[in-house]
Parts: structure tokens; C-alpha cells; sequence
């Protein structure tokens, strides 16, 4: 518990459990925060959420949806009043005031090819329909007030030298101020920043229902949040059969396909078309390497297991680990994300014969050097390798140091998943493994699947519109 207090602040998952005990799903809770902040936190350090919610909750009997009664949800960081707007006319600007002494800067350009009135603006599909070569670079207003209208609250109206007139709702320029302050706020609900971990820093693994993430919407939003931030979520109790990835996968969204099909089964098989149909170990790996469009979450379902000795399941934090190497070693690090490697994927599975082949490094990272991909599965990285002769040796010490940290016990968790069992997680972060097993065809069964990140990150947002507000001001 303290080692993973130092991961999270103080806060741990397991007082996260501990709470989440306290306060089930179906019971009334009230969660406060200090004067002033008006922010709450449903279970745990992941689910900072500003507002206030009180309720209780009723589960419907219909699969896959809840209702919800005496739900109130208010304080959706509110915008105070505005207490000024002027024209900077040398900047270009207008610039708002809030009460509190907030002030944020408009750029006339940016305001007009946003104005809301229907001709520029279809509310209904949230699409602009004017035209980007028609942008006035040179829009100024001519005037500009606040004024109060009872359902919308303030508005800022701007009258345009060409005479046409635009508003702004308070909320609306609230959320969208340019201040660095602003722009941070933003990133933190664009993408959920992540949290990183090894083995002695995870003493808890992240845990969650299968019973209440099916049928309880504010179960599903917790899930997908720890999913994105830890980016490693057990989902515990499923039924031990099979269907049950694709009900949890359809729960979010739509399953993603790939070569193996939609939901593939892995069983010890006579001539398979992957490795991990064979019974040996599975090194640690990543999924579908040689997808440019890699499916980005995964479910293993465990629905037996086999009794022996063997068949345990590892899974590690490879960005966590990345970062780590590149602290002791910057130059493997460098040599991990510089150098451009063949991955590739031959055979016939149940979609037909497939050829896929994708170059990029192990170690993928954007433009601010932050990591957001990792390539790593050593029977899928290709023989052809083109980089110089002389780079090739020190490459290989570089992959050998990153895979020793990668299975060193102090990053890598290693566990036996149990019949009901479904682990979740980032395919584009997490490397997976699974230790040898001794037994014949059919004794250990596991279903998986994908989705893309894509699907998932918008059922987060969905969800947060009806359940968190605040969060949802992202895009209103
Ligand atoms: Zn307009």
C-alpha cells in the first residue's frame, strides 16, 4: 500500500477498493470538496471530477442500461459573471473579464470563423459551413456588449464591420480561453494523463466488475478512465464461457478485426498460425506490431485455466520501463526510437491468407518526445533490417537491455489469471506474456479481442456528457 501511495500521491488504489467498498454502486452518496473547489471524486485518485453529485442509483433490469433516479448533478465549474469585454484593436483581440479577475483573450479571426449564428453554423451536426478561404484575416467589431438572456445566461454579442452579428455564451468562451492555464485544463480531459507503474509501485491491481461495468453506466465511465490512465484494468466475475469479450467489447463500442477474426480463441493447437497457440512461453510482446492502425485495447478472457504448474500471465508497463532506460541508458533509448524496423505477419487464418508489414522503431514517440507506442514481438520482428552494418550490434544491445528491464520482476507482474477473469489493456503500452504450460489441446482457454482507442476514448466522452458535465464543456 505505501509503495503504491508513492505512485499516486498518497492516495492508493486499494483505499480506492477499500472506498468504492463503502460507498457501493445503488447506495446514496454524497461526495464534498473543500468551499470553493466544488469538485469530487467518485471512487478514487483517477476520477477527479469537478461538480457535485448526489443520488442514489436503481439498476435496470435491461441489459446494458441503467436508469437512474434522484441523480443531481450541478456546479459544472460554472463560468462567473463577466464583468467587461473591450476591443484591443492593435492586437486584434477582445478581451474578457470574468468576476474573480480571470481574463482571457479572443482573437477577432479565431471569434468570427466561430461565430454560432445559423448561416455559419449548423447546431445539429456541430459543423461550421462556411468556407476557409473565405476567413476575414481582417475582422474587426464594431461594437461589442454583455447582456443577460434568461435561459442562456450572459451572452458577449460582437457586430462585425460587415454588419453581421455573432454571440458568444459565457460558458462557451469560458472553455475555450487561449490561456496557457486554459489550454492545460484542456489537455487533461483531451487525453487522461496517464499514470505509470511497476510491479512494487502496483500492489493493487486495478479492479472492476464484470456484473456492474455491463449494466451500470458510471462502473463503465470508472473502467475506461483507469483504463486510459493505468492502462491495465482486471475485470473480475465474468461468466467462464464464451461470448463474454465481445459482450464487454460491445459495451464500449465495436469490436475491432483483424486477421485473427473478431473475437479469436488462443488453445493449444496442432500447426497454428500464431505462437501463442503453441503451449511454450510467450515473451513479453505487444499485439499486431505490423499494423499501422494498431488495435490499441485488449481483453484476454480466461475461461480455464490450466491446474498445473505454468500458464501465468505477465504484464508490464513497457512505456514506464522506456522511460526508466532512458534515464540509465540514453543512448539505448536512442538507438530504440531512431532506428526504423521491419515487423511483419505471414499466414492464413479464418479472414484468408494475409501478408502484413509495417517499419517503425520500438520505441515510438511525437513530437514533445513523449512516448506513444511500443513496438516490441520478437517472432514478428522481420530479418530484413535495413540500417547500416555497423549500427546492427549496438541495436541488439539496446533491444537486450530494454527486454531485461522489461521481465525484471520490479516492472513486470506476473499472475495466474483465474476462469471469469478478462484483463484489459493499453495494446499500445503494455507488453504481455505467458509462462510455458505442460498440458495437451484444449486444457487452457482463453478469448480475446480488440478495440481501438479510437471507440474507446469516445464512450469515455459520451459518458462523461451525461454523467460528469464539466468534462463534457470540452466540445459543447
Ligand atoms: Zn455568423
Amino acid at each position: 500500500m505505501l509503495r503504491m501511495g508513492k505512485l499516486l500521491g498518497g492516495s492508493t488504489l486499494a483505499s480506492f477498493f477499500r472506498r468504492r467498498a463503502l460507498h457501493p454502486l445503488g447506495r446514496r452518496f454524497v461526495a464534498s470538496a473543500p468551499k470553493g473547489i466544488r469538485s469530487f471524486s467518485f471512487y478514487g485518485p483517477v476520477l477527479h471530477c469537478v461538480g457535485e453529485y448526489e443520488g442514489t442509483t436503481r439498476r435496470s433490469t435491461n441489459a446494458g442500461t441503467t436508469c437512474r433516479d434522484n441523480v443531481v448533478i450541478s456546479g459544472t465549474q460554472a463560468a462567473r459573471p463577466i464583468v467587461s469585454v473591450a476591443r484591443d484593436h492593435s492586437a486584434g483581440m477582445l478581451k474578457v473579464c470574468w468576476e474573480g479577475g480571470k481574463e482571457e483573450v479572443y482573437p477577432y479571426v479565431w471569434l468570427k470563423d466561430n461565430c454560432r449564428c445559423p448561416s455559419c453554423y449548423h447546431k445539429v451536426s456541430h459543423s461550421r459551413l462556411t468556407f476557409i478561404e473565405e476567413t476575414d484575416l481582417k475582422a474587426e467589431p464594431i461594437s461589442v456588449q454583455r447582456f443577460q438572456v434568461i435561459e442562456g445566461g450572459q451572452q458577449v454579442e460582437v457586430v462585425w464591420q460587415d454588419v453581421h452579428h455573432s454571440t458568444y455564451g459565457t460558458e462557451w468562451l469560458h472553455s475555450r480561453g487561449f490561456s496557457e492555464e486554459s489550454r492545460q485544463a484542456r489537455d487533461s480531459r483531451y487525453r487522461l494523463e496517464r499514470k505509470f507503474w511497476g510491479s512494487e509501485s502496483l500492489d493493487d491491481f486495478p479492479e472492476v466488475s464484470f456484473k456492474e461495468v455491463i449494466t451500470d453506466d458510471v462502473a463503465l465511465l470508472e473502467w475506461l478512465r483507469q483504463l486510459e490512465v493505468y492502462g491495465f484494468v482486471k475485470v473480475k466475475d465474468a461468466p467462464a464461457e464464451i461470448g463474454q469479450v465481445r459482450r464487454l467489447a460491445e459495451r464500449i463500442a465495436f469490436i475491432r478485426k483483424t486477421h485473427y477474426g473478431e473475437d479469436f480463441t488462443v488453445q493449444a493447437k496442432p500447426d497454428p498460425s500464431n505462437v501463442a497457440y503453441l503451449n511454450g512461453p510467450l515473451q513479453l510482446h505487444a499485439d499486431l506490431p505490423y499494423y499501422e492502425y494498431k488495435p490499441g485495447v485488449q481483453f484476454i478472457h480466461c475461461i480455464t485455466q490450466y491446474e498445473g504448474v505454468g500458464g501465468d500471465s505477465q504484464i508490464t508497463d513497457a512505456i514506464h520501463v522506456a522511460r526508466q532506460l532512458q534515464k540509465e541508458c540514453p543512448e539505448h533509448y536512442r538507438l530504440l526510437t531512431d532506428t526504423p524496423v521491419d515487423w511483419f505477419d505471414i499466414g492464413t487464418d479464418e479472414t484468408g491468407e494475409f501478408y502484413k508489414l509495417l517499419r517503425l522503431p520500438v520505441i515510438c514517440t511525437d513530437k514533445n518526445g513523449q512516448i506513444r507506442r511500443i513496438n516490441m514481438s520478437q517472432p514478428q520482428r522481420d530479418s530484413h533490417f535495413s540500417v547500416p552494418p555497423g549500427e546492427v550490434t549496438a541495436w541488439y544491445a539496446a533491444m537486450v537491455a530494454y527486454y531485461r528491464l522489461l521481465s525484471d520482476p520490479k516492472y513486470c507482474l506476473q499472475f495466474k489469471m483465474t476462469p471469469g477473469t478478462i484483463i484489459t489493456f493499453d495494446n499500445l503500452r503494455i507488453v504481455h506474456g505467458r509462462t510455458g504450460y505442460f498440458s495437451g489441446p484444449g486444457e487452457r482457454h482463453v478469448q480475446g479481442c480488440y478495440l481501438d482507442w479510437d471507440e474507446v476514448r469516445s464512450r469515455r466522452r459520451v459518458l462523461e456528457t451525461k454523467i460528469d458535465p464539466y468534462r463534457s464543456l470540452y466540445n459543447q
